[in-house]
């Protein structure tokens, strides 16, 4: 049986999004941050959250219709090559919808984290009184078509979940709320009888977080950018976007007229929710992807939240879903080493991987075929 083996993006210890207290999104005065993306339970002035129980719209729509080529990818197709034993290395949403991929193809899978529970950055767990702990709050957009299709799958093989995990959404109100320094609250309201573009539009012309000079600028360099290709050719305004990636969203937006207030007042909490990294740092290309679904999508600038914890709504039914198909998980197992050959011409050959129990003073070593 051949051997592969999956490593997250990247390791996550130490990392300022982990320092992130329990339960509160983007909340806390960090860097140079001027103004917040609230979406979280602290302030809830402006905050409401539907039930999903009496309504219907928890249905998530079906963003890949008419989106871009290659962001939405459909369903890969029936794998008829020898079956693969797999080793991933990190049970976060990342590792474990690839976990699903996999034994839906019928290889074998094995997730190593270094962790006490699965679920990574958006994982969870029941402390000793019963409380639930959670890494940090989450929303969901409504563009996060990959995750719904996941959540709408995992109840297949569930016995406890009997409705698709995309049930344990509620929908918030079609706003994003902004809460600066001293409490004072800005709004993008997408609330518009017509939907996309112009219910984008009505929030970015009609929102008190900027000042009209600021409006005016920004509605030059949106209109200056792809955002507005998109709307009538999604495939070439997203070839646009991506040839934007090694240009910071200030640089690009600076130049197309955009200016330093906006960035401050209303980018920059925008990248931070993104991204946990400021304009200054995150690339064009995150931003405009975004912002070019919001253009097309009516739906894709709402916002759901989890009815509780990821462990019990999220990470739970996953887990479930890749145990009862013969996946298993490793808790407190890292990943130590990476083992590699140099070949002549300096290449670099990946031959294998050492992990351990944690604190665990040897290593054990799987090695690919
Ligand atoms: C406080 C907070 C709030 C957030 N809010 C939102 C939000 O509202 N909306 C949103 O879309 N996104 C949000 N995010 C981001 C989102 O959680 C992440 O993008 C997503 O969960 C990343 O998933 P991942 O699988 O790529 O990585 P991770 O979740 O980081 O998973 C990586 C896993 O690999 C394990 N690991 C790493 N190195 C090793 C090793 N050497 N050996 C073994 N295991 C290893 C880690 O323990 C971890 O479990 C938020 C993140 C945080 C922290």
């Amino acid at each position: 049986m051949a051997s592969l083996i999956l490593f997250p993006a990247k390791s996550v210890t130490g990392t300022r999004s982990e320092t992130s207290p329990p339960g509160l999104l983007l909340s806390g005065g960090v860097g140079r941050r001027r103004s917040v993306f609230q979406v979280g339970f602290r302030n809830q002035r402006s905050f409401t959250v539907r039930s999903a129980l009496d309504s219907l719209e928890t249905n998530v729509s079906d963003m890949s219709v008419n989106a871009p080529n290659g962001l939405f990818p459909p369903e890969p197709e029936h794998y008829r090559g020898p079956k693969l034993k797999v080793a991933i290395i990190g049970a976060g949403l990342a590792g474990m919808s690839t976990a699903v991929e996999l034994l839906d193809q019928g290889h074998e899978v094995d997730i190593y984290d270094s962790r006490s529970f699965i679920g990574g950055k958006v994982g969870s767990f029941v402390d000793r009184r019963g409380n639930h702990i959670e890494m940090g709050l989450h929303v969901f957009f409504g563009c996060y078509n990959n995750l719904f299709r996941l959540m709408k799958k995992v109840k297949q093989v569930s016995l406890v979940i009997v409705v698709g995990a995309d049930k344990n959404l509620l929908v918030k109100d079609h706003t994003h709320t902004f809460v600066n320094m001293g409490g004072e609250i800005g709004e993008l309201d997408f609330r518009f009888p017509i939907g996309a573009p112009l219910h984008g539009i009505s929030a970015f012309l009609s929102t008190n977080q900027l000042k009209t000079y600021d409006i005016a600028r920004n509605a030059l360099a949106l209109a200056l950018s792809p955002v507005v290709k998109a709307l009538v050719d999604p495939d070439g305004a997203l070839r646009d976007i991506r040839n934007l990636d090694s240009i910071s969203f200030s640089d690009w937006f600076l130049s197309k007229g955009g200016t330093r207030t906006s960035i401050q007042r209303m980018w920059d909490p925008v990248a931070y929710a993104l991204g946990f990294i400021d304009c200054d740092n995150i690339s064009a290309r995150c931003m405009l992807t975004i912002f070019s679904l919001f253009a097309t999508k009516t739906e894709a600038s709402l916002l759901r939240m989890l009815k509780g914890s990821p462990d019990v709504y999220l990470s739970g039914p996953i887990r479930k879903y890749i145990e009862d198909k013969g996946g298993r998980f490793h808790l407190r197992w890292g990943c130590r080493q990476i083992l590699y050959d140099r070949s002549q011409d300096g290449e670099i050959h990946v031959t294998g991987l050492a992990v351990s129990k944690v604190n665990a003073s040897h290593f054990s070593s799987f090695r690919l075929d």
